[in-house]
């Protein structure tokens, strides 16, 4: 299985966006910073596995959205 990183793009207060560095692929999700969630906005290369990490904030196994 191939494995992405996602990086930060933006983030406000209450929320992180991740985007997938694979320009093939763009993958997109919002996670949550208080109360942990995670929004998919574009799914991208839903067979690829997803990784990435901002500050506490960690969104490995993103797939399963
Ligand atoms: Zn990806």
């Amino acid at each position: 299985m191939a494995s992405h990183e996602m990086v930060c793009e933006a983030e406000n207060a209450h929320e992180v966006l991740f985007v997938c560095t694979d320009d093939a692929c763009g993958r997109r999700v919002v996670v949550g910073k208080a109360r942990p969630g995670l929004t998919v906005i574009d799914r991208g290369d839903f067979s690829a596995r997803h990784v990435g990490s901002l500050g506490g904030i960690s969104i490995e196994g993103v797939d399963v959205a």
